[in-house]
């Protein structure tokens, strides 16, 4: 686990709140949270059980849509928004398995997520991290790093996976996502993984975990695919993350931890 006795204040950073990605590691089951973060996980399991394999579904259906996206979409440019600490199969290592010469920006507006990146990434001159707030996209857009790795001429696939549920509706995230697929050209994709309030228990849940944090709400499946308008959504549309594209066989009846986040990647024509 993390040291708490290290002078985390001096980097900017809160031991004493939990943090969207510190509690994500915990459910990732990393070493890189907080005995705050720990707890407040603690409180959210009491009220979804899955909320571990709901994380680890976020995880396999991001490895499945970069697989895609550097394989067959042919995609070379990645801005990761929200990208969370580092941790197995992040974006890049996945990109670059596809194709080595793949470009990766990572952004994230918690600090955390800098300090453990650079060491991760210092030696991979084809990624970078970079602290940013999704909420301003034009600074993400503008920003030197990003414009050093991205060539924005040539089509981007841009991540938001596991983060817009955590904007209010008055930080209004249709335009930061209109924002950033108006700075990209065609052939362009949109990846979106959110917690979708598409059941009672999904609601019963969104009130504790948002409540929590207080950031952002989980919102109903065709609000997510109102994100996508303009693009065109591929196969299989906007679905419970297990549906999409899935590796293997998905259970004939889901769960509410399989249906707790929906996603979907559309491409610009
Ligand atoms: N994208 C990764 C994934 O799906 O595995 C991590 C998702 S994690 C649940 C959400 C991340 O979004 C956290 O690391 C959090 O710090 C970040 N985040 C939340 N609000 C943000 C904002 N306004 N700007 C930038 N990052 C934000």
């Amino acid at each position: 686990m993390a040291d708490e006795q290290y002078d985390w204040a001096s980097l900017g950073i809160d031991v004493t709140k939990p943090s969207i990605a510190r509690t994500y590691d915990v459910v990732l089951r990393g070493k890189d949270n907080f005995e705050v973060d720990r707890a407040f996980v603690d409180e959210i399991v009491k009220i979804v059980p899955e909320i571990y394999d709901v994380a680890a579904y976020n995880r396999q259906i991001l490895g499945r849509g970069v697989r895609y996206l550097a394989g067959e979409a042919g995609l070379r440019q990645f801005l990761d928004l929200g990208s969370g600490l580092p941790t197995v199969q992040n974006t890049h290592q996945v990109a670059q398995s596809v194709a080595a010469e793949s470009r990766v920006v990572y952004v994230d507006n918690d600090p955390i997520v800098l300090a453990h990146g650079r060491a991760l990434l210092a030696e991979n001159e084809r990624t970078t991290v970079v602290t940013a707030d999704v909420r301003e996209p034009e600074e993400i857009l503008a920003h030197e790093e990003v414009r050093r790795l991205i060539d924005f001429e040539q089509p981007v696939a841009v991540l938001l996976v596991g983060i817009l549920h955590h904007l209010h509706d008055d930080e209004k995230p249709q335009r930061v996502v209109d924002t950033l697929m108006d700075a990209v050209p065609s052939g362009s994709h949109l990846f979106i993984t959110s917690f979708c309030a598409s059941s009672q228990e999904a609601v019963d849940a969104e009130v504790q975990y948002q409540g929590l944090l207080g950031t952002g709400r989980f919102r109903t499946p065709e609000e997510i695919e109102r994100w996508f308008a303009g693009l065109e959504l591929l196969e299989p549309g906007v679905v419970p993350l297990p549906l999409w594209r899935p590796d293997g066989p998905v259970p004939n009846e889901l769960t509410v931890g399989h249906r707790l986040m929906y996603g979907g990647v559309a491409r610009k024509p």
